[in-house]
């Protein structure tokens, strides 16, 4: 794939006027290795889309929906249709081990979805696992080709409001919403020193959720594989990490700092009451029944 090119506003394009004195004071926009903190509030869509559309980009789409999680596929695309990347070319990738109970959905122009089959499994940790390894082998092999930036997400959630081109850059990561007014003691990170996935006590930014990672397809290759690798070696030690593979997730954001990090606006979760800060939800997490929903 070409690489992308310098961002250049569109001429005569009207917008407001940014300001170097007043913006959001409420919330911190960007981290000590400055990279931008994603708030509502903070960018301009119509300029930010009006920067990257002109360079005809394609965004690959990662999703796992094993066993009884196809159910979740519908509203999913549904609603990413209405709000993710509205106007991109999107390439769609559902990896799920019952294609015929993939929905079918009507997409937008340039908007494409490939079904990939992948065996189930009983063990939803096992899945856990599975899916850094899937997501390597299916970049090396297709993705690669086929798209610039990448998102794998989670399937049990839906897009509720605009997730648009403010939140491509290299390496992305989310912040977790449970856990961004805790100090980094009380994060879930992997305590156990003999696990690859360990932090210890007095390090950590900020507790990032597994339910997305993003940016550079090349980028988000390296992490599949660094965090696949490092699951199988625990495994080797018959070690499971606290969060599965986002333990691991985790503690690579730590050491490969993300050049984006999005706000808890990015990944919600439905059973959590909105906090003053969160202006909009745009993606968040459904309540589920996990002994139904993961059982065969
Ligand atoms: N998943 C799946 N089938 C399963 C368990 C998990 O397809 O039986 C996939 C699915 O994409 C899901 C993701 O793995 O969104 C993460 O699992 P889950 O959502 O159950 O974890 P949670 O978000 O509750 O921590
Ligand atoms: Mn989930």
């Amino acid at each position: 794939r070409s690489r992308i090119r310098n961002m250049v506003s569109p001429e005569k394009l009207l917008y407001k006027q940014p300001s170097v004195l007043v913006g959001r004071t409420d919330v911190v926009s960007v981290t000590p290795w400055l990279a931008p903190i994603i708030w509502e509030g903070t960018f301009d869509p119509v300029l930010v889309d009006n920067i990257y559309k002109p360079m005809n980009l394609t965004i690959a789409t990662t999703v796992f929906a094993i066993g009884k999680y196809v159910r979740f596929l519908q509203d999913f695309l549904d609603t990413a249709e209405k709000h993710f990347m509205v106007g991109f070319n999107m390439r769609y990738y559902v990896f799920t081990d019952r294609p015929h109970d993939v929905p079918s959905v009507n997409l937008s122009q340039g908007r494409h979805l490939s079904v990939i089959q992948v065996p189930g499994s009983n063990r939803w940790q096992e899945i856990s696992a599975q899916r850094m390894e899937i997501i390597q082998t299916t970049i090396e092999r297709q993705i690669r080709g086929e798209a610039d930036y990448i998102f794998c997400l989670d399937v049990d959630s839906k897009f509720h409001a605009h997730w648009g081109s403010e939140s491509l850059g290299r390496l992305v990561a989310v912040i977790h919403p449970g856990y961004y007014e805790q100090t980094r003691d009380r994060f879930p990170y992997e305590r156990r020193p003999a696990s690859t996935a360990y932090i210890p006590m007095d390090e950590g930014d900020y507790y990032y959720g597994g339910a997305m990672i993003g940016g550079f397809v090349e980028d988000v290759y390296t992490l599949a594989k660094v965090c696949r690798t490092q699951f199988e070696e625990d495994a080797g030690n018959s070690i499971e990490a606290a969060w599965q593979e986002e333990s691991h997730l985790n503690r690579y954001l730590l050491y490969n700092k993300p050049s984006k990090v999005l706000s808890p606006e990015y990944l919600w979760q439905d059973f959590k009451a909105k906090t003053k800060e969160v202006k909009v939800i745009r993606f968040s997490g459904v309540i589920k029944n996990y002994a139904e929903v993961r059982s065969n």
